[in-house]
């Protein structure tokens, strides 16, 4: 005889922020604790192997310390020679974070499609492991259970182990069955030879039974959501005697979920106030209560009642409020309105403003139309019948551009272009330069805002590095707003994940604490993974003085401003040691941390320097005319306006949609060939003099000549 535990969906993680682990997060150590419990028998050396069918963990990016929590009890399974087989499924995007932490001698994570074989008590079984499939199950059901080489083995007992949805499986609480669907996998796919399928997805414990075998869900060990506030959960314990399976379901204790509905119609904020005290007060520890107002409610009498306070009212309950039934009464008279009377306002059309408005020249959007466009650099502005800017664009030659669109129009192949049959009026500007362009349509995107433009979008993606002063032992982290609260900021960043990559090195260069921890409100009370693989010196247990800890903050600082970089150095002369004693592979791991580390560092130097920069634009208009803007702090004031005007107006932090042109300054400030020297006092002087000289005095200034 054999034994098995089968349980899925553990979903680790849940209600856990990815850096942090929040103090008294009950809700989120409720889904620990559950699978703690199920593999209970397995930690006492009850049972033969372990199988988890999916969904281990409740995201793809996840808190180091889950990981570490989730490998503990495996580790000591594996430890007892009792094999674990784990499946990824859909919450983790078909891949297990921290595989390689978690799996190793007898934990076996099916990465890809295989099948494994051992023995138990001299009985052979075969396991294919089929990871989760996102599209199209159904279709590939058949051809991806061939990729794991599995073949029905006579003497042996054979098992699927999978994380996906077949016909018949049943959810929520009105029992919604599963038939059709791309990803419904048809009974009949299902091969003669298997003797138990173990799967998961379905957080609803269940049976499905088929003519050649029976599908196990074991359910998830806790409820997720409040669809399954009436399931039991729980986990699968299999005894197979005879070839035959003896499932027995193990009950876990789940968290309590409440609804309570309630109609607001014509009731006081006060009675209001008294029923959610009332109703929360009494509820049980370590639950979940959702209200759900019905019925209506006047806008004023809302604001009176602060439900955003009844969620920080106990916090060993968890408290929401769903008002999608619920009617809220903005404003009395608009209720006589018949619907359709009020008309709509039209969105007036947008007259853009250019810096020399006589070097505007408009043409029709069509082929005669661009006969008479120049060949020389500039920016174009098209726009529909009602002068509504479109979209701006720059380009080398105006012509060959609009040109190339007018072509693309009149074939029909739009494509990408899908707004360019709209497009009937075309403005352009010449310049002198692509530069002055490149300048010039920045400046008008930001200010008109065209739908089709993508610039725009990416004026949202901006992040800044900060370094959190405020909390006991300072981390770096990622925000993507500046905030005037005393703490350092370092950037702008485009690329996030460049940036949160390049946080590691940061820590581990200057000896920062990886995690984002509280330590102020709770102590560390079990073993910290980062600590042991040696990734922290476990400042919260007193493994760094705090003073020293503050110095090596300091320095950290230093080298974010772009000031000092002689931990670079420092890395540097390690490499030549590892050289002379030949750790060549040691020494590229670390020239490729150098080069990272002094790209960082380069930039953020640079980018300290442009908001350095106090001195005047220049930008050629073409046909002679140049006009100068000034620069404060690294942006560029378009408009001429007072000196107390500027200051308000660029004052800390700066607004994101200016950023783009700082960094497009910041750029050309590191590159001396496309920089020439203005001065409105003595431009030729100051032009032969090096750039290096200029922005020693602090008079950078930008364009070309
Ligand atoms: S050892 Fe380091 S990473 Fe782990 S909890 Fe303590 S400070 Fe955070």
């Amino acid at each position: 005889m054999m034994k098995f535990i089968h349980l899925s969906d553990s979903h680790l993680g849940e209600s856990m922020p990815l850096y942090c682990t929040p103090p008294n997060n009950w809700r989120g150590e409720g889904f620990i604790k559950n699978y703690y419990n199920a593999l209970k028998p397995a930690l006492r050396g009850d049972v033969d192997f372990v199988l988890h069918a999916g969904d281990l963990f409740d995201k793809q990016h996840i808190n180091m310390d889950i990981i570490g929590r989730a490998m503990v009890p495996l580790r000591k399974i594996a430890i007892k020679k009792i094999p674990v087989f784990i499946v990824p499924g859909n919450h983790e995007r078909e891949h297990i974070p921290g595989g390689l932490l978690l799996a190793g001698e007898n934990i076996h994570i099916f990465s890809k499609p295989e099948t494994i074989e051992f023995t138990v008590n001299n009985k052979k079984v075969v396991i294919a492991g089929f990871p989760y499939i996102r599209h199209e199950s159904r279709k590939s059901f058949r051809k991806i259970l061939k990729k794991t080489g599995w073949k029905h083995q006579v003497d042996a007992f054979n098992i699927l182990l999978c994380h996906q949805v077949f016909e018949g499986a049943k959810v929520g609480t009105r029992n919604f069955t599963f038939r059709n669907g791309e990803n419904v996998i048809p009974l009949t796919e299902i091969p003669q030879g298997f003797n138990y399928i173990a799967c998961g997805h379905i957080h609803k414990q269940q049976i499905i039974k088929t003519k050649v075998v029976n599908i196990y869900y074991a359910g998830s060990t806790e409820r997720v959501s409040f669809q399954e506030m009436n399931e039991e959960k729980g986990f699968f314990v299999v005894r197979i005697k005879d070839g035959i399976s003896y499932p027995t379901f193990n009950r876990l204790p789940p968290t309590t979920m409440t609804i309570i509905e309630l109609d607001t119609t014509g009731k006081e904020p006060g009675k209001l106030i008294d029923f959610f005290e009332k109703r929360i007060s009494a509820a049980k520890p370590c639950s979940i209560l959702r209200f759900h107002l019905k019925g209506e409610i006047e806008l004023e009498k809302l604001k009176n009642i602060p439900l955003y306070l009844y969620k920080k009212r106990r916090d060993d309950i968890k408290v929401e409020f769903r008002k999608e039934s619920l009617s809220i009464l903005k404003d009395k008279r608009r209720r006589f309105y018949v619907e359709g009377t009020v008309k709509k306002k039209e969105k007036p059309s947008i007259h853009y403003r250019i810096p020399i408005d006589d070097s505007k020249e408009r043409f029709l959007f069509t082929r005669k139309g661009m006969e008479n466009v120049p060949t020389t650099p500039g920016i174009y502005i098209l726009m529909n019948r009602d002068e509504r800017v479109l979209y701006i664009g720059k380009a080398k030659s105006l012509k060959n551009r609009l040109s190339s669109y007018i072509r693309r129009k009149e074939k029909g192949n739009e494509g990408f272009y899908f707004w360019l049959k709209q497009v009937k009026i075309c403005d352009i500007v010449t310049t002198g330069d692509e530069f002055s362009a490149l300048f010039l349509e920045m400046s008008l995107i930001r200010s008109n805002l065209p739908p089709y433009n993508k610039q725009i979008k990416e004026f949202q993606n901006y992040v800044y590095l900060t370094v959190r002063q405020d909390t006991y032992f300072p981390t770096i982290r990622v925000v993507d707003e500046v905030k005037n609260d005393g703490n350092p900021y370092f950037g702008p960043f485009r690329k996030e994940y460049k940036i949160r990559e390049n946080i590691k090195l940061i820590n581990e260069l200057f000896g920062i604490r990886p995690c984002r921890r509280n330590l102020n409100d709770s102590l560390r009370l079990f073993s910290c993974p980062l600590e042991e693989m040696g990734k922290c010196d476990a400042p919260c247990t007193g493994g760094v003085n705090p003073s020293i800890y503050q110095e090596r903050v300091n320095r950290m600082i230093d080298f974010l401003y772009g000031y000092d970089n002689g931990q670079i150095r420092e890395l540097e002369k390690e490499k030549e040691k590892l050289i002379r004693i030949q750790e060549f592979e040691k020494a590229s791991d670390l020239q490729k941390r150098i080069v990272s580390l002094t790209i960082i560092f380069n930039s953020l130097k640079k980018i300290r320097k442009t908001t350095e920069i106090h001195g005047t634009l220049s930008l050629d208009f073409g046909k002679g005319k140049r006009k100068t803007f000034p620069v404060v702090k690294g942006r560029v004031l378009w408009q001429q306006q007072t000196k107390k005007k500027i200051e308000e107006k660029f004052g800390f932090p700066p607004k994101k949609w200016e950023l783009d042109e700082m960094m497009l300054l910041s750029s050309v400030v590191g590159s001396n060939d496309k920089c020439v020297t203005l001065d409105k006092k003595n431009s030729y002087q100051k032009k032969k003099r090096g750039l290096h000289q200029l922005k020693e005095e602090g008079a950078a200034v930008l364009g070309k000549s």
